[in-house]
């Protein structure tokens, strides 16, 4: 490889990173590329132990101020949470935007922020959720996929105060659709989107599921973690023909000079289908 890659993954909450791109993030960071990671709420109510567990058996919360520096306290764990499940995928930049996880909208404020980091950090490749995941509308990961196209259009001209040259990724990698239906043909595209590129990460699906475990605030730590390696990234591999994967969408379709093919679709094809379904079949032990 001529050099190396510039990687930036950004999610909407503390865990979405890693969930939807944990695996590939340790891939790129071992093979020497640069990975940073965005996570642009604090995300203190979503599945917070505190705040949105132990609250909900209350019969009255704590007064704003109270409930305030409560959510303050839970952000900076989350926070440090995410940092060690970055250390444990050979992750060092995490950079916190600490935005209201209650309603997260398209601003110019975080958009703005967003593209000086663009043209900062200056990323070959982006990786976030798709713009139009759920509703499209009133979804934290869609508008948070919305706010990086805007950050990305923004980071490609100059800003008064940002003294960075302008800046344009080559390609943009949606995270790819739950695990529930993982839509995988183009005939499946129709009125929607589908899962068009693979990551397999079964060598670091250990690594995976170490970073998830971290995320307790979360409530990941233990069965969870184990539980979504299986039925996210399982489904994904099985999606994909390999034990764990992650699923993206490609936003640009791609040129090339000759017809692409892998060497992993080659020797697929040459592989019996008991060869296949063996490869599948391996389980990372969860103990
Ligand atoms: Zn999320």
């Amino acid at each position: 490889m001529a050099e190396p890659l510039r990687i930036l993954s950004v999610g909407a909450h503390p865990a979405d990173i890693f969930d939807q791109s944990g695996g590939t993030m340790a891939h790129h960071a071992a093979r020497g590329d640069y990975v940073g990671c965005v996570v642009l709420t604090h995300g203190a109510r979503v599945h917070d132990k505190v705040i949105s567990d132990e609250m909900h058996h209350r019969s009255e919360v704590p007064e704003a101020d109270e409930l305030q520096s409560l959510m303050a306290e839970r952000s900076d764990v989350k926070a440090g949470e995410a940092v060690r499940a970055c250390n444990l995928l050979g992750v060092e930049d995490v950079y916190f935007f600490g935005a209201d996880d209650a309603v997260l909208l398209v601003t110019d404020e975080l958009v703005r922020r967003l593209a000086r980091l663009f043209r900062q950090l200056k990323p070959d490749l982006v990786l976030t959720h798709f713009p139009k995941e759920g509703d499209g509308l009133t979804n934290a990961h869609a508008t948070a996929g919305q706010i990086v196209l805007h950050a990305m259009a923004l980071a490609g001209g100059v800003d008064p105060g940002d003294r960075n040259p302008p800046h344009k990724a080559a390609q943009v990698f949606f995270f790819g659709t739950g695990a529930a239906a993982i839509p995988r043909s183009v005939w499946q595209s129709e009125g929607g989107y589908y899962n068009d590129l693979f990551i397999d990460i079964t060598d670091v699906v250990d690594k995976k599921l170490a970073a998830l475990d971290c995320l307790v605030s979360q409530g990941y730590g233990g069965a969870y973690a184990r539980k979504r390696i299986e039925t996210s990234d399982g489904a994904f591999g099985m999606a994909g023909g390999v034990a764990y994967a992650e699923g993206f969408i490609k936003l640009n379709a791609e040129t090339h000079d000759f017809l692409p093919v892998t060497p992993r679709a080659m020797a697929a094809a040459r592989a019996s289908d008991h060869e296949l379904i063996e490869e599948r079949s391996y389980r990372v032990r969860v103990d």
